[in-house]
């Protein structure tokens, strides 16, 4: 069966072999050494001027950010179930929350988040989705960091970039904080997040807040390549590991560039088998399709063609499938997809089989023909 899911994402073979070693007590030298490489390879990825790991899943970073970033209200973006968590870990950790709510397809207007810090000088911390994976979207966060640090220099960019990071070239100049996550673009099991901070969300820190997720804690002991608590030892070996396969298919640029060419392939050749593209702003992460049989769709890839994909949450749930664009995808497999949607489509009698995908995904992503 082939996992073509937004997360989680395949882990590679040598991956999990590096993983599969005796367990490595955290207190160690050697175990300080993997740390500290791993370490030098996430500032590379970043670009901020701090970075730090937690043993937790996405979210835990999320709250972590929203706890130690946020003072007073947090202005959350809704487009989606991401977004919608940030508002929620703000008020259930009795923090004041704004939102600004659309559909799932709909990128936040920066006009919107202009008017609403205005209209409330509450508002300390702004948190987005770069990449909303409920739906696919990209939100244009590096824009509304920069008008908002015009505005008001203070109020802290939290990006949670669990879809984006690893997949796309993020513009850090004007975001405090940036997440990361283990099993999305970052191709491990779940279990591993990261924070990346700059100097003014580090200076507003402080003393930290909250026991397990305080990032004062944390950002003093992993200077010292350790952790306040136990490292997820495995996971850590494991994204290093990532990192050299990173760079032995050709570094992050060549990742980047590979994973934007093989979204616009999918996209176009979707497109011209009459399937329709459901976010206004598609983020490169993964390509989202709503269909009036995105259920029959699905079941049908999986039973028929051992394709695994994503469906919809909530009101979206049955209406729309979403297909994996992140990690070090070979290029086989995701045109086995793209085929494989249009075989579904001529079972369901919807259009008669001609090799239309694969044939407009091959000359997007191989440049020939035409
Ligand atoms: C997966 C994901 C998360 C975190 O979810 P966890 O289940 O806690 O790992 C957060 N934000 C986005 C955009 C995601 O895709």
């Amino acid at each position: 069966m082939l996992l073509f899911t937004p997360g989680p994402t395949p882990v590679p073979q040598n991956v999990r072999n590096a993983m599969a070693d005796e367990t490595m007590h955290h207190r160690t030298p050697e175990f300080e050494a993997i740390f500290e490489k791993t370490r030098k390879h996430l500032f590379n990825l970043l670009q901020t001027d701090e970075v730090v790991m937690l043993s937790s899943s996405g979210t835990g970073a999320m709250e972590a950010a929203v706890i130690n970033l946020c003072h007073n209200t947090l202005l959350n973006v809704n487009s989606g179930k991401f977004g919608e968590r940030f508002g929620k870990i703000a008020s259930s950790n009795g923090l004041g929350s704004v939102e600004i709510k659309n559909e799932w397809d709909t990128p936040v207007s920066v006009e919107s988040i202009i008017e609403a810090i205005k209209v409330n000088s509450d508002i300390d911390a702004i948190a987005v989705q770069v990449s909303e994976s409920a739906g696919g979207l990209r939100h244009p966060v590096e824009e509304l960091a920069k008008a908002v640090k015009e505005i008001n220099p203070n109020i802290m960019i939290i990006a949670d970039g669990i879809t984006a990071v690893g997949v796309e070239k993020i513009d850090v100049t004007n975001i405090d904080c940036l997440i990361a996550g283990s099993q999305k673009a970052l191709m491990l099991p779940p279990g591993l997040s990261i924070l990346g901070l700059n100097n003014n969300a580090i200076e507003k820190i402080g003393a930290g807040k909250g026991y397990y997720l305080n990032l004062a804690s944390e950002i003093k002991s992993q200077r010292k390549n350790t952790t306040a608590y136990t490292a997820a030892t495995t996971l850590i070996i494991g994204l290093l590991e990532i990192f050299d396969s990173i760079e032995s298919s050709g570094g992050l640029e060549k990742l980047y560039d590979e994973t934007a060419l093989r979204a616009k392939a999918v996209k176009a050749s979707l497109e011209a088998i009459g399937l329709h593209v459901y976010p206004e702003t598609p983020a490169p992460s993964m390509t989202t399709i709503d269909d009036k049989d995105a259920s029959k769709i699905r079941n049908m890839l999986k039973e028929d063609f051992s394709v695994n994909v994503a469906g919809g949450q909530d009101h979206l749930k049955g209406k729309i499938f979403r297909i994996n664009q992140m990690g070090l995808i070979p290029v086989y497999e995701m045109v086995w997809v793209v085929n494989s949607v249009e075989l579904v489509l001529s079972k369901l009698d919807r259009r008669k089989y001609d090799g239309t995908a694969s044939k407009v995904f091959n000359e997007i992503f191989f440049k020939v023909g035409a």
